[in-house]
């Protein structure tokens, strides 16, 4: 069964097709600034056997649909071509930002569910690309399923005391104003694994589970199911980012408005592209913050003591939300890769039962592996996030009913 798992974001398109029964990556694409005057598209077609080869070309992307078209020209194509026809895909798994209230599961596409992720867009105006990829689908795949796969899907157990946010009612009972949580197909995933590495039902695993990436979230999660997490009405909330701001006190946006001259849209647009790690020292890759730290650059010192200083905060909050823990569970880019920013998030916590083994931290290595020291009463593990690997399989699932 091959499926194909869409994300559209606001001016890029990601891709990637997978061989569910060979278990195996067909071709993974990413097509960006669309809606630019010069567009690009790169494929990885077999990734797995060929990793250094990538095909890619530049040209004028005006929209959306136009990026969809350019996929699949690219999938079927001579010149890039990893399959005859698109007869070949067997189902298509969209990513979808924002389900709202609406879906706690994934959903097979119907004209009802489209309705409904259109009636959710004023909750995240950013992400009605997802929308025009799922209607684009429907008209360029005949009969071919398609299946949404929601970011806040995973939230919706979060319980009301935890997702309130203490402003007048009516923002909640009229608009909808409330916490929902993005990265929710990550946290699942690497909640599967985890439990799966401890060698316990996912519906008995205690776990915090740490996304660090560009954009960054935690979860408490409580036998399986998610209790709490850090992103909110929107991925602005909670840890520091790359370039955004995380929580700060909601002041900030009056504050800044009056005494800069800015419109709350500008404002919005500083908190969420000018902030983060990128605004206290101007770099915000995590790799590029440790080279000037190397250096002793005293500003990206700062940025990485307060990246790691949120992520301590959290577990340390988390933990109260569980009462006890099975482990605590780093992944995505920075998660994955960088044994520093783990060390100094877990330095001091050994009172709360968490204690790293720096060796282990230190050794890069593929796979789910474990990085706590022996008598660490918290397990800490690295699990590889895959996140178009989840939405496939949820949408395997949902088609095979
Ligand atoms: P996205 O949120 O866009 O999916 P990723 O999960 O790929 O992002 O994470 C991107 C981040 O991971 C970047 O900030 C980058 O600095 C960081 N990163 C990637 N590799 C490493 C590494 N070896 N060491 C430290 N940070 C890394």
């Amino acid at each position: 069964m091959n499926i194909l798992v869409i994300n559209c974001g606001s001016s890029s398109l990601k891709y990637q097709l997978l061989d569910m029964a060979g278990g195996s990556v067909v071709a993974t694409g990413v097509i960006e600034r669309i809606g630019e005057e010069l567009g690009s598209i790169t494929q990885k077609s077999n990734p797995e056997k060929y990793p250094d080869a990538k095909s890619v070309e530049q040209r004028t992307i005006p929209n959306h649909e136009a990026a969809m078209r350019l996929m699949v020209d690219k999938l079927v194509g001579e010149e890039w071509g990893v399959i005859d026809s698109l007869r070949d895909i067997d189902a298509i798994g969209h990513r979808v930002v924002q389900g709202g209230e609406s879906f706690s599961a994934p959903a097979l596409v119907t004209e009802s569910v489209v309705e409904t992720i259109r009636a959710n867009v004023p909750l995240a105006p950013l992400h009605e690309a997802n929308l025009i990829g799922i209607e684009a689908a429907l008209e360029m795949f005949h009969n071919t399923p398609n299946v949404v796969v929601f970011d806040t899907e995973f939230h919706q157990t979060i319980p009301q005391k935890a997702y309130m946010y203490p402003v007048p009612m009516e923002l909640y009972t009229e608009f909808k104003v409330r916490k929902y949580g993005f990265h929710g197909t990550s946290h699942k995933f690497v909640t599967r694994a985890a439990a799966e590495h401890l060698g316990k039902p996912v519906d008995e695993v205690n776990l915090i589970t740490v996304h660090l990436g560009n954009g960054c979230s935690m979860a408490a999660v409580k036998n399986g199911r998610c209790a709490d997490t850090t992103m909110g009405l929107t991925p602005l909330a909670g840890l520091m980012m790359g370039t955004r701001c995380g929580d700060v006190d909601p002041a900030i946006h009056a504050f800044v408005a009056k005494h800069k001259q800015m419109s709350l849209a500008e404002v919005d647009a500083m908190l969420n592209k000018e902030s983060g790690l990128f605004g206290i020292c101007g770099m915000n890759d995590m790799r590029d913050i440790h080279a000037a730290r190397d250096k002793g650059d005293e500003r990206a010192q700062l940025a990485f003591e307060m990246f790691a200083y949120r992520v301590k905060t959290t577990i340390g909050a988390y933990l109260a939300v569980l009462g006890n823990a099975d482990a605590i569970v780093f992944t995505a880019g920075i998660g994955e890769n960088d044994a520093q920013v783990r060390a100094l998030a877990c330095e001091g916590l050994e009172e709360l039962g968490i204690v790293l083994d720096p060796e282990k931290n230190g050794v890069r290595a593929a796979g789910v592996r474990a990085v706590n020291a022996e008598d660490s009463r918290v397990a800490v593990l690295i699990v590889p996030t895959n996140e178009e690997l989840e939405i496939a399989q949820a949408t395997r699932a949902i088609v095979k009913g």
